[in-house]
């Protein structure tokens, strides 16, 4: 039986004995793409190939590409784990012709493949075809069945519809017809049983007759208004399913079953002492609701341990928005299950990294090198959202405990949308909870919430792109030529435009045949400047980065678009932005120096003025050890060394120019490696043509972002020229309080001990003060009745006024009501204090009392029933309000002859 490894190996050795070039993965998570957060399918690294933006030899390729299909058009996270063969993340096989063969050598090697190679029994096989679609113009794939006929008898080709058989990117961009590969992999009793063919099961959600394999047949671009349009060359994209295709060839039923999963599902039944049971126990034994709950938890845990695992090392940790939510998202969902289903009540899926690594390590190194990382921060994650549920359990403890006070049996949807909304409290784990204790939840309700705030989401966030526009004498696609490491301006025609509206704000893209305009990328915003020509001035307002090409974003168009330009580049704010750029790379060198090797870039922000580093590193960086890179970083501004830059060399040359590559960065064949003396990167940023042009560098801050994760902000130059300014201007400041003292910070340290000695004096006056006057006050106290009534009124500070009403307590034996209204800064404040016999024996209660009475004054308080305060706004009522509280003390009373 083939292991996993060897049947990755050997698609890659077959498609190599095809001719292809067999490519790198491309990171799972997409750093420069607004349309996609994540690779879904293999082919999004070729997007710009297939659209024609970029060279497309070789033009035959084969990889094992790292995809997540969780968010977007492939969204498959709810299936996973109940089934056996959707994963949030997995291995998409795949084979590539850019304009070489098309359908008849994609179905010729296909089926050598599987068949001649890997020797699936072609009984079992079934293939799909496109039937056509009226509505779209578009006939029956008869080509393609012709070429299957070769192969497999005409019962095994099924007719498949639009939503099966014709692959679609996105909204709009590449697309074409398709033919899938379904396996029947049932075993014969199961056959048997049922007396279906394996035909009728196709496409019909069976979980033992799935697809494997599409081979996709572009041809078109679907356009934003619908149609379609012919590409200009036809494009062979192949996805097959790794882990299904391992499954089948190792004779399992489910993707779990196999030496993909086993490993880690087995360190899972260590860690829990709960047991998984695979395809055949379970039709041995027919397993219980329980048994199942636990087998689903194990899938989604390891499942959901490889998704964020292989995030973490793109690059992309969990965080609140964006791409870093949808990880942490997932991580939450496997934790849940764990924590429900598994009995995990602390950190679970990180104590499982080390098997995942063992076995995929190897393959996927980025995974092996980042562990420690991965490990810190899935454990941070994972206590973080446990926290979280247990205050959502003891806030639905609470809901729960009202509901049965007012006999209600059902939660109401707003209620558990507030769970779920704000403490990630997921709506099954509620009904859970809920059901236990005997109650349901209003799950409508939940869903009206829930639309709400997907539209508010939707609207925020809508973006209409129109297509693009060719210029005449322009070109659809065309590849542009930048020239921004060499100019800032320009001679050039725009090729194409488009409009882009966007929270209901419009504006253009438009792309140039030549430019010097660095799109936004690798964390270095883009220029901004201006296009150019007698007639006109258009502002470029910034520009970005799309399919390999600048895109600048213009807010009207020029009045002829078909005219030649002056591209301009804002020169001020780009040699900023450059010192800035070339800052950091100094900055990560003087890091690597001061704290190790295993500091690692985990993502940089480059403006004109500021820049943010983020590295890996497990503490906080010590202010010695900030100092000693600021220097060093200084040092090298001094040398003034000269940018010594290399372009398009290729990646394995550019490696042993021992140039540092970054995880989860995408490189293409041919890099940019920039070297300033000692630091050695590849980069495709603008940068300053030697570090003297820096001026200098300053760090202002060192703090964490995430777990095992230190950010650096910094100024360069003239923003270290301004802040040296505030500080010199503040420091002034400080000097004229202490009449320009010249030893400032002895001065300020005997202001601080003679304000100390100052404070101790005080409070020893102010105790002595609480000690004559509560005298006092007793020595004029009257009996009523047998109660201590005591009233007074003074100037002092809240704090002393608290302290004599104790004091007064502590000299009076028996029953008191002692009130004393105090005023300090022309507010006033009334205190009341009882024994504790008028609150117990009496029922009365200062805390009301003194509610009531603070109306005199204008206020309100509160406090114990044999305490309380309230303060207010106007002075003259405290008299009254003293008198007040005796009233109501006598009111109280008035079933015994209290009388003043
Ligand atoms: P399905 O209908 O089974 O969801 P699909 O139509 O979404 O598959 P494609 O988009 O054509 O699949 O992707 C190509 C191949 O990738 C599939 O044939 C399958 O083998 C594999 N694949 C797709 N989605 C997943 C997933 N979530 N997990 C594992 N493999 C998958
Ligand atoms: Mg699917």
């Amino acid at each position: 039986m083939m292991t996993a490894k060897e049947i990755r190996d050997s698609f890659k050795q077959f498609f190599e004995s095809k001719q292809h070039a067999i490519v790198p993965s491309a990171p799972m998570v997409i750093k420069d793409d607004p349309t996609l957060m994540f690779t879904n399918a293999g082919m999004n690294q070729w997007k710009d190939i297939i659209l024609g933006t970029r060279d497309p030899e070789p033009r035959r390729r084969a990889d094992t590409q790292k995809c997540l299909r969780v968010s977007g058009k492939h969204n498959d996270l709810e299936e996973v784990g109940h089934d056996t063969y959707h994963h949030t993340m997995f291995e998409m096989l795949g084979n590539w012709s850019f304009g070489d063969y098309f359908k008849e050598g994609a179905i010729d090697m296909a089926w050598e493949y599987l068949v001649d190679v890997l020797k699936l029994n072609p009984e079992d096989l079934y293939v799909t075809v496109f039937e056509g679609d009226p509505n779209e113009g578009l006939e029956r794939d008869d080509e393609a069945a012709g070429y299957w006929l070769k192969h497999v008898p005409a019962d095994h080709i099924i007719n498949g519809n639009k939503h099966d058989n014709f692959w679609e990117m996105g909204d709009t961009g590449p697309c074409g017809p398709c033919s899938e590969i379904h396996v029947d992999s049932r075993t014969p009793e199961q056959r048997k049983e049922s007396g279906i063919s394996g035909r009728d099961l196709v496409n019909k959600d069976d979980p033992q007759v799935i697809e494997i394999w599409n081979l996709v047949f572009m041809q078109y671009n679907r356009k934003a208004d619908g149609s379609l349009e012919k590409l200009s060359m036809n494009v062979i994209d192949t996805g097959m399913g790794f882990e299904r295709l391992v499954r089948m060839l190792q004779g399992k039923h489910s993707n779990y079953d196999t030496d993909v999963f086993q490993p880690v599902i087995k360190a899972e039944q260590q860690i829990t002492g709960l047991k998984y049971t695979t395809f055949e126990e379970e039709v041995e034994n027919p397993i219980s609701k329980e048994q199942d709950n636990i087998n689903v938890a194990m899938r989604v845990c390891a499942d959901h341990l490889r998704a964020v695992a292989f995030s973490i090392a793109d690059g992309q940790l969990p965080s609140n928005a964006k791409a870093g939510y949808v990880i942490r998202r997932i991580l939450r969902r496997a934790v849940r299950y764990a924590y429900t289903f598994l009995g995990q009540k602390e950190g679970f899926l990180y104590k499982l990294l080390p098997t995942l690594v063992e076995e995929m390590g190897d393959a996927f190194p980025e995974l092996k090198a980042q562990q420690t990382l991965i490990a810190k921060v899935m454990k941070e994650e994972e206590d973080a959202f446990l926290r979280t549920l247990d205050k959502g359990i003891s806030l639905l403890d609470k809901a729960m405990e009202e509901m049965k006070s007012k006999g209600e049996k059902e939660l109401d949807g707003v209620q558990a949308f507030r769970l779920f909304d704000t403490y990630g409290f997921p709506l099954d784990l509620t009904e859970l909870i809920c059901r236990e204790n005997g109650f349901t939840v209003n799950e409508e309700q939940f869903n009206v919430e829930m639309q709400k705030q997907k539209e508010r989401a939707r609207n925020a966030a809508a973006v209409e792109n129109s297509d693009w526009v060719t210029v005449p004498g322009g070109s659809s696609a065309g590849e542009q030529q930048f020239v921004g490491y060499d100019y800032t301006e320009y001679t050039c025609h725009i090729l194409r435009y488009r409009k882009v509206t966007q929270k209901k704000n419009e504006f253009y893209e438009l792309v140039l045949d030549y430019t010097p305009f660095y799109g936004e990328m690798g964390g270095q915003v883009g220029d901004c400047g201006v296009l150019v020509n007698e007639a006109e001035t258009i502002e470029i307002i910034d520009s970005k980065r799309e399919n390999n090409q600048t895109v600048h974003i213009v807010k009207q168009l020029p009045k002829d678009p078909t005219a030649e330009f002056m591209a301009c580049v804002d020169t001020d704010k780009r040699d900023a932005s450059a010192a800035n750029h070339t800052a950091t790379h100094l900055l990560d060198y003087a890091l690597k120096q001061v704290l190790g090797d295993h500091v690692e870039q985990k993502g940089s922000f480059v403006s004109p003025d500021t820049l943010r580093f983020d590295f890996s590193h497990f503490e906080k960086v010590s202010d010695e050890q900030l100092r000693e890179v600021e220097r060093m970083v200084n040092d090298m501004i001094r040398q003034d060394i000269h940018i010594d830059e290399h372009r398009d060399v290729p990646f394995d040359e550019a490696k042993k120019l021992g140039a540092i590559a970054l995880f989860g960065e995408k490189y293409g064949d041919k890099v940019r490696v920039v070297r300033f003396g000692p630091s050695c990167e590849f980069c495709g940023g603008i940068h300053a043509s030697s570090t003297g042009r820096i001026g200098f560098f300053k760090i202002l801050s060192e703090a964490s972002v995430a777990a095992g994760i230190r950010r650096i902000e910094a100024k360069t130059g003239k923003e270290c020229e301004e802040l040296l300014y505030r500080m010199e201007d503040m420091l002034k400041a400080v000097k004229s309080f202490f009449n320009n003292a010249k030893d400032l910070q002895g001065v300020i340290q005997k202001y601080i001990e003679e304000h100390d000695s100052m404070k101790k004096e005080i409070e020893t006056f102010q105790q002595q003060r609480v000690q004559l006057l509560s005298k006092e006050l007793v020595g004029k106290a009257r009996t009523v009745n047998g109660v201590t009534v005591i009233t007074g009124q003074f100037q002092m500070v809240p704090n002393v006024a608290k302290d004599l009403v104790f004091k007064v307590r502590e000299q009076v034996a028996g029953s008191l009501l002692c009130v004393v209204g105090t005023e300090f800064d022309g507010k006033p404040l009334l205190n009341i204090m009882l024994s504790d016999d008028m609150v117990k024996e009496h029922g009365l209660n200062a805390g009301q009392m003194v509610r009531e009475a603070a109306k005199l004054i204008q206020g309100g308080g509160g406090g114990q029933p044999h305490y309380a305060q309230a303060g207010g706004k106007n002075v003259d009522g405290l008299s009254a309000a003293v008198e007040k509280v005796i009233e109501l003390a006598k009111h109280h009373l008035c079933g015994r002859s209290f009388v003043r």
